[in-house]
Order: C-alpha cells, then structure tokens, then sequence
C-alpha cells in the first residue's frame, strides 16, 4: 500500500470519528431529554397515585368494608407481589427495572399498603 493511500484512510476515518463524536452527543442530549422527562412522568405518576388512594379512602370511608377496594383488586396485588418475587421493583420509583438481590423499602411500603 502506497503512502498516499494510508493517509487518505487515515484522513477518513478521522471524519467517521468526528462524526460518530458528533452522533455520540447528540445521542446524549437526546437521553438526558429522556431521563428528565421519565423523572418528570414518574413524579406525576406518583402524585396521580397518592391523588387516587386519598379519593379511595374517602369512597370506602362510606361503602361496607367487606368490599375489596375499587382500584386494587385481589388479582393485581398478586401479580405486582409475584413480580416483585421474581426480583423486580414495583415501586413508582423504578417499577420494572430489576432489583439486584435487594429489599427495596419502597416496594415492601408500597405491598403492605395494598393488602
Ligand atoms: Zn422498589
């Protein structure tokens, strides 16, 4: 292979570098646009939830107790308590993501309040 054509190669993938650097960043603005809106929506949704158990325990203050509570029924509660066996968060604060072998106190709150 000539000089000539190293260089040219050389020069060439110097561009792709600079490109894909520029790729890179814009990737990362892109994700922090994401995370800040997740952090956003996951505020809301805890907000939302806290919102919705106040307004359940002001309709079941005047219903009979022997009823199940409207929003979180017997099956839902299992299958939240099954998920968080099988090693996942059900927290809002990171509900699905995995939980790497450790007791999350939100997600044991967050169980003891629906049974
Ligand atoms: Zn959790």
């Amino acid at each position: 292979m000539k000089k000539r054509e190293i260089f040219d190669q050389v020069s060439d993938m110097e561009q792709q570098i600079g490109e894909l650097y520029e790729q890179l960043g814009d990737l990362k603005g892109r994700l922090r646009d994401l995370l800040e809106e997740n952090h956003r929506l996951a505020a809301e949704n805890h907000n939302l939830r806290n919102h919705l158990e106040q307004t359940d325990k002001q309709n079941n203050t005047e219903s009979s107790e022997d009823k199940p509570p409207k929003s979180f029924p017997g099956e839902g509660y299992d299958n939240l308590a099954r998920l968080y066996e099988e090693g996942f968060h059900i927290c809002n604060l990171e509900f699905g993501s995995p939980r790497q072998n450790e007791d999350c106190i939100f997600c044991l709150d967050f169980l003891n309040k629906k049974k």
